[in-house]
């Protein structure tokens, strides 16, 4: 056998072995960081919640006071310029426009990875997302015992 050919061999190996695990176990998407968000060019599509927005900028607002804040200027579903601080952007907003964030463990996972629920409450039913290898919708419903999972099809706006 030429040392090539094992070469080869364990590149394959490599390569179906790591098919396999990524069968076994799912991945979650990374949240963006402070920075991530001061190298992003603007235009950048990020999802901010449930809505696809476009990056703008990170600026700096100074207050009366003397104090200041770092900001995050973004193109709303809109196409209004909105502001928002920067802390609260980064927990929110990701740069995987697929991404879905589970309603218990606030993870950002592929739309595989996740079982939709349909939650309610007295005020409204939402259509949530839950991780689908975690306990995470069994151990919402038990800390959140008034909003009840939903059976049926019902239609969420
Ligand atoms: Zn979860």
């Amino acid at each position: 056998m030429t040392n090539n050919h094992t070469l080869g061999r364990n590149h394959w190996l490599r390569e179906f072995y790591s098919l396999l695990e990524e069968k076994t176990t799912m991945q979650q998407y990374k949240p963006l960081t402070r920075d991530s968000i001061s190298f992003m060019p603007s235009g950048t599509k990020l999802k901010f919640g449930s809505q696809i927005v476009e990056f703008v900028r990170k600026s700096t607002i100074q207050h009366n006071g003397g104090g200041s804040e770092s900001v995050i200027e973004y193109i709303d579903v809109d196409g209004k310029l909105a502001r928002i601080e920067e802390t609260l952007f980064i927990q929110l907003a990701t740069e995987h426009l697929d991404a879905e964030r589970c309603a218990g463990c606030n993870a950002l996972r592929t739309p595989e990875d996740c079982i939709p629920r349909v939650i309610s409450s007295w005020c409204f039913v939402r259509a949530v997302k839950f991780c689908k290898d975690k306990e995470c919708a069994k151990r919402f419903f038990l800390m959140h015992p008034e909003r009840k999972p939903m059976t049926g099809n019902w239609k969420v706006s």
